[in-house]
């Protein structure tokens, strides 16, 4: 029997338009609804499940964790807790780990970080700089820091503190900054995520490194979504060669178990002091291992690569079938977090695509987001452009918006 889905749900609060499909089950790449019909997975849950779903390798460690321990308090030590940052540091040359358990969280807490390291020197109203198209969550703070002025609506007032700047634009930065001696910190991510997969250039990010630098300014660089991997690198400002002294974590770490975390480096190591900050759930048993095995799991696999070389051979897919079609402004990206930018608000493909059996979001109104989870194999990637690419088509072809 083919259940109906309602749009919304009488119980849930309305906070996300959802599509008529519920979900039931998944393995690999592939996740199926309640009524049985199969998707290709090509958002991974939103750059969540790193390893697909249904890991074997990451269902058998969880398995074995919840019989042991799900969660105590961090009024004691967790082992796990010092495994994963040992990693995390290892991965990254940076100095310690605060454990938390969303986007949003990590980004406060590094919020946190760049007003208190002001205080600490004696600025007391320190100040962020963040970028147009920025994205960073949706707690008053993080909203606040978000460049999108949907997101703000209804919110205000938004917390103050923050001069926002356009990306890869180190003059003008220089400019609105100019003289302001309550600068603490440059905020931004890698690849803007929700704001349409926008990347800042390696000599951008080089460049921020140098001015931090000279300013005693904490480099603070957003990794939550295209982090863990995602672009063929452990983390996409490692493109650039440079080394942040904040960067928050979130989405891929546990591969679809909530993990967050901040990464700081020897120059951020110690601002928070006992008292300072904290949260219940960071670095429980069950998210520390989740966090520990999917890393492990990735090194094991050689994902890294993969997802750079799979992430390659969709991207040529797209641009070779889609650079001479009209309306197709641009696709980009790095590895596996790839934005086909359209002329025109494209949000009706979700539905459509969902249909054709592909899972995918369209962010910033016109652009297609791709994050599959890491373990996309090539023949998975050709199926999604052949599904995509019609779809596409199909929708340009219509009356023009
Ligand atoms: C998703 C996202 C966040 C927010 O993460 P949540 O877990 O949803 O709170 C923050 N920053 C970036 C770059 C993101 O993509």
């Amino acid at each position: 029997m083919t259940a109906h889905i309602e749009a919304a749900s009488p119980h849930v609060m309305n906070t996300y338009g959802r599509l008529p499909i519920a979900m039931s089950h998944g393995k690999g790449c592939r996740v199926w609804d309640v009524n049985g019909k199969a998707y290709l997975d090509g958002l991974g849950g939103i750059a969540v499940n790193t390893l697909g779903h249904a890991h074997p390798k990451l269902v058998k460690a969880l398995q074995e964790q919840i019989g042991q321990m799900i969660h105590c308090s961090n009024y004691y030590h967790v082992p796990g807790q010092e495994k994963l940052a040992a990693k995390l540091v290892e991965l990254t040359g940076m100095a310690n780990v605060f454990f938390c358990s969303t986007g949003l969280e990590a980004n406060e807490a590094a919020l946190k970080l760049a007003r208190k390291f002001g205080h600490d020197k004696g600025i007391t109203r320190p100040e962020v700089v963040v970028f147009e198209g920025a994205f960073h969550g949706r707690s008053i703070a993080t909203l606040s820091a978000t460049a999108n002025p949907k997101i703000h609506a209804g919110f205000g007032p938004l917390v103050e503190g923050f001069v926002r700047v356009p990306r890869n634009n180190i003059e003008a930065l220089r400019k609105a900054t100019e003289g302001n001696k309550n600068i603490t910190a440059v905020f931004f991510e890698a690849i803007q995520g929700e704001g349409g997969i926008h990347p800042m250039t390696v000599d951008f990010m080089r460049e921020l490194r140098v001015l931090c630098d000279d300013r005693d300014w904490l480099l603070m660089i957003d990794e939550v979504q295209c982090g863990i991997g995602r672009t063929g690198k452990w983390f996409a400002h490692q493109w650039a060669g440079i080394q942040p002294d904040v960067m928050p974590l979130a989405k891929g770490l546990g591969s679809g178990v909530p993990v967050g975390a901040v990464v700081t480096s020897a120059k951020a190591a110690n601002i928070f002091q006992p008292g300072n900050h904290g949260t219940t759930f960071g670095g429980n048993p069950l998210a520390m291992r989740a966090g520990i095995e999917t890393l492990r799991i990735m090194e094991e696999d050689g994902l890294l690569a993969h997802a750079a070389k799979v992430g390659t051979h969709l991207q040529t897919a797209l641009v070779t079938q889609l650079m001479n079609v009209k309306g197709v402004k641009e696709v980009r990206g790095q590895g596996l977090m790839l934005g086909i930018e359209l002329d025109r608000p494209c949000g009706v493909l979700l539905q459509r695509c969902a249909d054709a059996g592909l899972l995918l979001s369209v962010t910033a109104d016109s652009v297609i987001r791709l994050v599959p989870p890491l373990i996309l194999s090539a023949a998975e990637a050709d199926e999604i452009v052949a599904i995509l690419v019609p779809q596409i088509k199909q929708f340009l072809s219509e009356a023009q918006a």
